[in-house]
């Protein structure tokens, strides 16, 4: 079985049953059987399934942003934000999807040669607990409108969150085995991937869960899109604005109570700004109300589990051991994963810990002395994932968009994922892309026809 246990509390919510050896078998078999007709599936039939299913989640909001914030204390607020996201992006790709589909014909020597988008089969996914709704459907939309098939295996946390997807999907109408989720812990995945009827994989997490999946994709020769870590820079330059900038530096350090993979999580500021943005910055986030997620007077909830919030706290106490100063980031007593929002100073930038990602609402303070060191600070770390950064000075935009190693930059926002633009990282933080049209991209066969 699986137990959740809502972090808010430390009480158990809710058992999930795991899936036997066979049910798993009878799973693949039914994407399998069913991937052989939905393949050749019309556009308007996906783009329907698609419509309804959005349909679906959107009349069901509350109740499944509330079974989010049971599972993994994110606020309520944000979990509605959450599905009101996927609504999106399923009516994105249902609007945008056929168009994507299309055949380009091209000029070639001996005629005209086509170059179609064709599906490839059951597409596994394996997915994390901080955004449990919209990192699968980041994969699935994007499954159904190519006429794949998707199985998902969902984080032990979210067991609840994986069936409800199910559920939703069921209701829109979906052929059985277009979507399936498996109830089944990691050690299970490297069977799957081994099956010759699941064609490909994507994971989004951890980069030691990413390694192991990419390593038994590459023995099974498949394609596999990791999504993993990120230790995003969020760069503030002097011709800023300092109160936004302050202001959305705490929104990005703190959303989803610092666990999400794009959050702003090193603050490296020009130094003849540093002090007033560090005053209006350590401010802001001593100023977060942690609490209730439930509660809309609240900033930030719990973290997903006692453990993660264990693990941040051993985390900063690394910091400190390698001379950094931290103010706030504390635990806080009872039974639930709380803790406060803090600011991590005079990290020396050369030590171990300054090089992992922190997967808590706790920000690292860097000082640059201009735009080159920036963008060295901003480097020096293993991950490649989003970035931020700060400026009206025209030329340093264009220095850092063309210069920053990541898979995104975001100019003067908090970056945040969104249906049409593609997403995902270099380095450490993996490779390929999901959402637009790349993300649809990415588990077809482009078929050349060569025409007389
Ligand atoms: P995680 O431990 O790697 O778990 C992610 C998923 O992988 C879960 O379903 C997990 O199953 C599974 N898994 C873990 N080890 C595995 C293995 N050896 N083989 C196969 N599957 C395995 O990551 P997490 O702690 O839940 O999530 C946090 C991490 O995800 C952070 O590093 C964060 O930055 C990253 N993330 C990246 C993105 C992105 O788009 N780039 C988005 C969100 C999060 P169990 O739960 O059953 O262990």
């Amino acid at each position: 079985m699986f137990t959740s246990v809502n972090p808010a509390t430390g009480k158990p919510a809710a058992s999930y049953p795991k899936l036997t050896d066979a049910e798993v078998g009878q799973c693949v078999a039914r994407a399998s059987a069913t991937y052989a007709d939905w393949r050749l599936s019309p556009h308007t039939e996906r783009s329907d399934l698609l419509r309804r299913i959005a349909d679906r989640f959107e009349a069901e909001t509350d109740r499944l942003a509330a079974l989010a914030t049971a599972e993994m204390g994110k606020t309520l607020k944000s979990a509605r934000a959450e599905v009101a996201k996927c609504v999106a992006g399923f009516r994105y790709y249902a609007q945008a999807g056929p168009g994507m589909l299309a055949p380009v014909r091209l000029k070639a020597a001996g005629g005209v040669a086509e170059a179609r988008w064709h599906p490839i089969g059951p597409v596994l996914a394996v997915m994390p607990w901080n955004f449990p709704y919209w990192q699968v459907v980041r994969f699935l939309a994007p499954t159904i409108m190519a006429g794949n098939v998707g199985l998902l295996k969902h984080a032990s946390l979210t067991q609840g969150c994986a069936l409800a997807i199910e559920e939703m999907v069921r209701e829109a109408g979906a052929p059985e085995g277009v979507f399936q989720n498996l109830a089944i812990r990691a050690g299970g995945v490297a069977a799957l991937i081994a099956d010759d009827r699941v064609a490909a994989v994507t994971l989004t997490g951890s980069e030691e869960a990413g390694a192991t999946v990419a390593e038994q994709a590459g023995r099974a020769l498949k394609k596999v899109v990791l999504e993993l870590g990120g230790s995003d820079p969020f760069i503030v330059m002097p011709s800023a604005d300092l109160d936004a900038a302050a202001k959305a530096a705490v929104t990005a350090r703190i959303q989803n109570a610092g666990q999400s993979c794009i959050c702003g999580k090193r603050m490296i500021v020009h130094g003849q700004v540093y002090d007033a943005f560090a005053e209006r910055f350590v401010a802001g986030m001593r100023a977060v109300k942690v609490g209730d997620p439930v509660d809309e007077a609240n900033d930030m909830g719990p973290l997903s589990s006692v453990e993660q919030r264990d693990a941040v706290l051993e985390q900063l106490e690394r910091f400190k051991a390698a001379g950094a100063t931290l103010v706030g980031g504390e635990r806080l007593p009872g039974e639930g994963a709380y803790m406060t929002a803090g600011v991590l100073t005079d990290v020396p930038i050369e030590s171990e810990v300054a090089k992992e990602e922190l997967f808590g609402p706790v920000a690292m303070l860097f000082r640059a002395a201009d735009a080159d060191e920036a963008i060295h600070i901003a480097n020096d770390v293993p991950f490649g994932l989003g970035s931020s950064v700060w400026t009206n000075d025209e030329a340093e935009r264009e220095r850092f968009a063309r210069d920053i190693e990541a898979g995104m930059v975001a100019v003067n926002q908090v970056l945040a994922s969104t249906p049409e633009a593609p997403f995902g990282g270099v380095k450490r933080s993996g490779h390929g892309r999901e959402l637009g049209a790349q993300g649809l991209h990415e588990f077809m066969n482009l078929k050349t026809v060569m025409l007389p």
